[in-house]
């Protein structure tokens, strides 16, 4: 059950673009692996499956109902138990397809960090019928509750391999939970890093998420790769310098609009054009189309504090 560069180079993800998770279709090759299923376009957001023997654990959920239930036929269509749910953070776009995915694989454990649970349930009161406004009965009615918590550094036999647990706290979420497997130097990275996507800043945690990143930098061997939450996978340490990168500069747009003055309409446009001009045609991670303008509030916002 190894996965090379190679491999992981060849995931076809142009052709997940295509169709939903058309990629399942293609996921039946003799070897267990490490596969990615994702929604096509704006907002994309991947669910790693991590498959060994006759069983696999699903890694984040999807964002609508729709969305989770594709994933749920695509897992069926795998052939395989599936052992555990995992949950890497509290963000809808991962979390907000659990309640399909859990109903459909009702045996299997829900798992996620002590600081998820706590955020996904406290998200509940402003992010459900924020759903529900957008997404209508695509959205879920509920977030339902992890059912085994999982603890900074516990080793766990997922998809037949061992991985670590390791919790890296604040950045991109309230906290974010990595599975790393040192056999094969893979990292499920979730949100930790994203490959060349917009990222979404609206928890105003970037200075967090900088430390963060140069914690994960230090932290990991040279040739580990990352599968990231958006995103193809890639080595990494270029993920993560170009995550640093974005943050940073995204940072010093909106700190050279705030030496001007007040934070006012002008330079949230500013912001955005400069930021627009810097990472052209990067997707963004949440289907909102005002996101980068949102963005600059946020990090505004948090510069002030
Ligand atoms: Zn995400």
């Amino acid at each position: 059950m190894t996965i090379s560069r190679r491999s992981l180079a060849a995931i076809p993800f142009a052709a997940a673009a295509v169709s939903a998770f058309s990629f399942s279709a293609r996921a039946q090759g003799p070897a267990p692996s490490v596969r990615p299923l994702h929604t096509p376009g704006e907002g994309a957001v991947n669910t790693w499956l991590l498959i060994g023997g006759d069983a696999l654990t699903i890694v984040d959920c999807q964002r609508t109902v729709p969305e989770a239930e594709a994933l749920v036929t695509a897992v069926r269509g795998l052939g395989r138990r599936v052992e555990a749910i995992v949950l890497t953070h509290e963000h809808p776009d991962h979390s907000a397809g659990l309640q399909a995915v859990s109903r459909a694989f009702p045996g299997a454990p829900i798992l996620a960090s002590a600081a998820t649970a706590r955020a996904l349930d406290a998200s509940k009161p402003v992010m459900l019928p924020l759903m529900q406004r957008i997404f209508g009965a695509a959205a879920p009615t509920d977030f339902p509750a992890p059912t085994r918590i999982i603890a900074d550094g516990e080793s766990i036999t997922l998809g037949g391999r061992s991985w670590r647990i390791d919790e890296h706290g604040a950045g991109e979420a309230q906290s974010m939970t990595a599975l790393y497997a040192a056999d094969a130097n893979l990292l499920v990275a979730s949100d930790i890093v994203g490959n060349r996507v917009t990222p979404y800043l609206l928890d105003g945690l970037t200075g967090q998420w900088l430390t963060q990143i140069e914690r994960v930098r230090a932290r990991y061997g040279r040739g580990t790769i990352a599968l990231p939450g958006h995103g193809t996978p890639a080595a990494l340490a270029q993920l993560a310098a170009e995550q640093a990168d974005y943050l940073s500069a995204f940072r010093g747009m909106v700190r050279d609009r705030l030496r001007e003055g007040a934070w006012t309409e002008a330079a949230r446009a500013r912001v955005v054009a400069d930021a627009e001009a810097a990472w052209p045609g990067w997707p963004v991670v949440v289907p909102i189309p005002t996101l980068i303008a949102q963005n600059a509030d946020a990090v505004a916002r948090e510069l002030a504090r």
